[in-house]
């Protein structure tokens, strides 16, 4: 689908819910899509990018920063504690802060470089075995931890269980985050970015929806 159309159903939904036009922001997410795909989407103007895996953004992105000019890419895969230090430099956002060894290696390297990327903290909401994130009933206390740590946390991310309906899990990330102050909210794929922009999303992490389906999985 083209960008312009996935910008006008944001931009209807922010509307239906009684939002500020442009108060959601879109992430294309652009892990493992052929190079010319990314290339047209930037060519349409599109600033805000997202990628999973530490290596195949590092490939990617300084090149096409030198041709494009400043580009915003979030980091939204699990990220390892021993790809901290390239990823501190490399993103702008970070949405995947989920363990508290991590954020502690995080707000080390935010010391030593006097900045570091907007961070926000990823919530298993559906307590998924398999799933990263920091479990619901932990996530308070992880949001303190962080705070302390004096890490810059704007917001909660989520990842709902798969073949469930995203709703419930959206009020219950976005209760989370008003009660902890936090105003940032990064949920909403494809398949559910206009529930979680009626569900308070800030930020919607929309892949296939604008590239094409992805050549794995
Ligand atoms: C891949 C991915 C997306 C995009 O998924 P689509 O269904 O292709 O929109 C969003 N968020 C995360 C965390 C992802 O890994």
């Amino acid at each position: 689908m083209p960008l312009d159309d996935i910008l006008a159903r944001i931009r209807t939904a922010e509307t239906a819910a009684g939002r500020a036009p442009g108060s959601v922001t879109l992430i294309a997410v652009s892990k493992v899509q052929p190079l010319d795909r990314v290339e047209a989407v930037l060519q349409a103007g599109q600033r805000v990018f997202g990628e999973n895996y530490v290596q195949e953004a590092q490939a990617k992105w300084p090149a096409l920063r030198d041709r494009f000019g400043p580009v915003s890419v979030h980091m939204i895969g699990p990220l390892q504690t021993n790809k901290a230090k390239v990823a501190m430099d490399l993103f702008d956002a970070i949405h995947t802060v989920d363990r508290p060894s991590l954020a502690e290696k995080l707000a080390r390297l935010a010391q030593d470089r006097g900045r570091a990327p907007q961070m926000f903290i990823q919530v298993n909401t559906g307590a998924e075995p398999q799933k990263a994130g920091i479990l619901p009933g932990d996530a308070d206390a992880f949001v303190a931890t962080c705070r302390a740590l004096d890490l810059p946390v704007v917001g909660l991310m989520c990842i709902p269980p798969e073949g469930e309906d995203s709703a419930p899990h959206f009020a219950t990330l976005a209760a989370m985050a008003a009660r902890n102050g936090l105003t940032g909210l990064s949920m909403g794929m494809s398949g559910d970015f206009e529930a979680a922009i009626a569900a308070g999303a800030t930020h919607v992490r929309v892949g296939s929806a604008i590239f094409g389906a992805r050549a794995y999985g």
